[in-house]
């Protein structure tokens, strides 16, 4: 067997995907044009999703006909990370609530300690004031703090003895790269470089704004609050008219507040910003005022904590790329100038969630393992190097 595989994208995927297979005892090289850990400018590149995620582990905003599978793979592994204190993994008590009636999706069924509305506490049930009628749940859930996160998965991939090569491929790259075996995590980046059967090219924007040094929420328990709330349409929504959620993430280095999902085309720059009357101007950056107001409201009236709009706020604007709404995550193998080519991209709002659920399932399709011996190989793998740190 050739071991040397070559895996394209140095986002949340491509580190995923490599470290793994590094773990696995494959020899790795990641070849990107650029490296989310070392990317600090936000600004002038939207397309860069894994500088952007807030990072709840649900799937939100991804579409997959293999969803529950691999985003249950996925979560069991964060689950055996947090045990092992893996730096940055923590889990929240998360509330999705709405203004308006609304069904549960099915992954409300896959959360740990999902709680219905009337099981709530009411007096810490996210809300604005004096209005009535809410609805929604609570879970428990994995948040994977991406200012800790992130750095010490690079950390771990170079540590195991993975390598970075920064170069930009073109298609004709491709044919001659040094090795069988290609994992393609390119993101938006991927039609670029190989054909995607897929016409539609989705991509969803969203802004987001960090309140850095802005205190964690807890609850009596000590347990951290996160949440996700819809208000009724009237008050905030998308173009179609259908309810947008506003929410609040807290992680150590402060609130991670949303959000929007702007729908466009992979390419895109003209986006259509909403008039003036309807977005705040932060740093130049335009959003939905809506991310401050309605924050503001249900921190003060929930939580007892405030949020000012003042000059503290950082702005970002990045792109979630869908690709389409039937199944849009791109994970399988095609052969191409009799190299193996693996996929994976398409992940949506879901790239972290879903980042362990298909590094694995790569794994098992290069190995004759089952992915539940892959998963203890891997597992056992970062607690003996977290052991020797
Ligand atoms: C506002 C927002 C909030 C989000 N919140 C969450 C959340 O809470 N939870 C969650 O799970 N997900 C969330 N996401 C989604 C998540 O960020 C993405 O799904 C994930 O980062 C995708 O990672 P990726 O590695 O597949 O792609 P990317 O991060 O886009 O990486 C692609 C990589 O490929 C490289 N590349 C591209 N073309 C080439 C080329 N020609 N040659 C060499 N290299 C190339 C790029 O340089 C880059 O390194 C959010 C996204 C946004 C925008």
């Amino acid at each position: 067997m050739d071991n040397k595989i070559i895996v394209i994208g140095g986002g949340v995927s491509g580190l995923t995907s490599a470290l793994t297979l590094q773990l696995l005892g494959y020899e790795t090289e990641i070849i990107t044009d650029k490296v989310a850990a070392n990317t600090t400018e936000k600004r002038s590149n939207p397309e860069f999703a894994s500088l952007f995620p807030s990072a709840s582990i649900i799937p939100h905003s991804v579409y997959s006909n293999r969803l529950r599978e691999l985003f249950q793979r996925s979560q069991s592994i964060f689950y055996e990370l947090r045990k092992l204190t893996f730096p940055g993994v923590t889990i929240h008590k998360h509330y999705e609530i709405f203004e308006e009636q609304t069904e549960q999706p099915d992954y409300c069924n896959w959360m740990l300690n999902l709680q219905p509305f009337d099981e709530l506490d009411p007096e810490k049930v996210p809300r604005r004031p004096s209005v009535n009628g809410l609805c929604g749940w609570a879970f428990d859930c994995i948040f994977a703090d991406w200012a800790l996160y992130l750095p010490f998965l690079y950390e771990l991939y170079q540590q195991s003895g993975g390598t970075i090569t920064q170069q930009k491929l073109t298609p004709e790259d491709i044919a001659n790269l040094p090795s069988e075996t290609i994992i393609n995590c390119a993101g938006t980046g991927s039609p670029e470089l190989f054909e995607d059967p897929s016409d539609q090219q989705l991509v969803v924007r969203g802004h987001l704004l960090h309140k850095p040094n802005a205190p964690l929420i807890t609850n009596k328990k000590d347990e951290i609050i996160s949440y996700n709330f819809t208000p009724k349409a009237s008050v905030y929504a998308d173009e179609d008219g259908n309810a947008c959620d506003v929410y609040c993430y807290p992680r150590k280095d402060g609130w991670i507040l949303g959000g929007s999902r702007q729908e466009g085309k992979r390419g895109q720059t003209d986006w259509k910003e909403s008039d003036e009357s309807i977005t705040h101007k932060i740093d130049g950056v335009a959003f939905p005022r809506q991310i401050i107001d309605l924050n503001k409201e249900i921190l003060a009236t929930t939580f007892d904590a405030s949020l000012n709009s003042s000059n503290d706020l950082q702005p970002s604007v990045g792109y979630r790329y869908i690709r389409n709404r039937t199944n849009g995550l791109r994970l399988e193998s095609e052969t191409l100038d009799n190299n193996q080519v693996i996929h994976n991209y398409g992940h949506g709002g879901a790239g972290v969630t879903l980042s362990w659920g298909c590094a694995l399932e790569i794994a098992n399709k290069l190995s004759p393992k089952k992915i539940h011996e892959l998963q203890g190989e891997v597992i056992e793998e970062i607690e003996s190097t977290l052991n020797n740190n």
